[in-house]
């Protein structure tokens, strides 16, 4: 057994523990498994998981210097904060818009986590792990990883099949800071240093602390949609915030599409939409899983009826068997009886 608490201030507990590779010999595939990195990507349903949690304990930070780079192995259990910072301290940069994330090393590939204008698959040179029908190890180089937004192979083919023990990154000895993002660009000649200390200042700001207020950060992605269809929605929103993105596709704000409904602040039983980052669903305090995801179909509802751009969930839906479809859950969840009296209840 396990209680597994996470980001969101959700507990569960999972049935057995398998932390890789010393307790390999009791994991079966074909009994239902969960891997496992901290927690901070997940809404747990429920309060129990009836299956293996799987974690890998590799904390291994191995540098190799060669003339065109640092490469740079860590354990999938480390956790990628701390990594940013140790590298940072080393000398070693390129990380430094990525500081703060929360979570593992292990998890970073899965959804190619990114910010303020950088992505793991920038330094990615390979991912490293076990096929767990087969218990292969395996290694996918950056393209085989197949990195897109928020998007990569371990969550389409080789969704749950693939326990990452290891990435390895590229980090370049010439640093050439990264200042893409709007408010980075203020800086004047930064360091490393001084972009790290402004990200972690404006993600301080700007987003909940996890210790203090639960969330799992990003509730939903940042929705791509057709330029035909942004033509649509200038229409009712002339002033409405997006960004190129693919030819032909334009990628739209969740959060501010969120706060155009008028959901900032907004509150059903103990969830909450964050009063100051419309994006972030909170815990406000006893909030069960199923709270949650009532508060997340409601803002995906008016943000669809008013302005016709379905939402979708980054975080992923867990619950007593494992990972569940989250647009799905979504889709049957406010076609049911139980929330349609919650929506009534809270617009009484
Ligand atoms: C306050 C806050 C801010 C955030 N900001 C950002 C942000 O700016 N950018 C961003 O991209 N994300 C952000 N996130 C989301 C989160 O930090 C990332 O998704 C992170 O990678 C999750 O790491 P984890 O170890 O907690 O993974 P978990 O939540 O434990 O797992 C996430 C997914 O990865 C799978 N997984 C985990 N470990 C492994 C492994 N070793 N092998 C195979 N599969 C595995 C799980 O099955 C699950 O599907 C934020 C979250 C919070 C709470």
């Amino acid at each position: 057994m396990k209680i597994i608490n996470n980001t969101l201030h959700l507990e569960c507990t999972a049935q057995s523990y398998i932390r890789w590779p010393q307790d390999k010999a009791l994991f079966s595939s074909k009994k239902p498994y969960l891997l496992h990195g901290s927690g901070s990507n997940m809404l747990l349903l429920d309060r129990v998981y009836c299956g293996q949690l799987v974690e890998s304990s590799n904390t291994d930070f191995i540098i190799r210097e060669e003339d065109n780079g640092y490469y740079v192995e860590l354990g999938a259990a480390l956790n990628w904060h701390s990594v940013v910072k140790r590298l940072l301290d080393l000398g070693i940069f390129g990380l430094e818009n990525l500081a703060l994330i929360p979570g593992t090393v292990g998890a970073a590939p899965i959804q190619n986590i990114g910010a303020y204008g950088a992505e793991l698959a920038d330094f990615c040179w390979a991912v490293n792990g076990v096929l767990l029908d087969s218990m292969t190890e395996c290694s996918y180089n950056n393209q085989a990883c197949q990195f897109g937004y928020r998007d990569s192979i371990f969550k389409n083919e080789l969704k749950d099949r693939f326990l990452i023990t290891r990435v390895t990154l590229k980090l370049s000895k010439n640093y050439q800071p990264n200042t893409r993002y709007g408010a980075l660009s203020e800086l004047n000649k930064p360091t490393a240093h001084d972009i790290f200390k402004r990200v972690c200042q404006i993600r301080s700001e700007k987003l909940p602390d996890p210790a203090k207020i639960g969330n799992a950060g990003s509730f939903f992605k940042n929705p791509l949609v057709s330029v035909e269809q942004l033509a649509q929605l200038q229409k009712v929103l002339p002033d409405v915030v997006y960004f190129p993105y693919d030819d032909g596709e334009v990628k739209l704000a969740a959060g501010y599409l969120i706060e155009q409904a008028g959901l900032k602040g907004y509150q059903m039983q103990q969830a909450g939409v964050h009063s100051n980052q419309a994006l972030v669903l909170i815990n406000i305090g006893a909030a069960t899983g199923l709270d949650i995801a009532c508060l997340a179909a409601y803002v995906q509802q008016v943000v669809e009826n008013k302005f016709n751009v379905c939402l979708q969930p980054e975080v992923r839906f867990i619950n007593k068997n494992g990972e569940c479809d989250a647009g799905e859950y979504l889709h049957q969840l406010r076609a049911s009886s139980f929330y349609k009296n919650r929506v009534g209840l809270n617009e009484a």
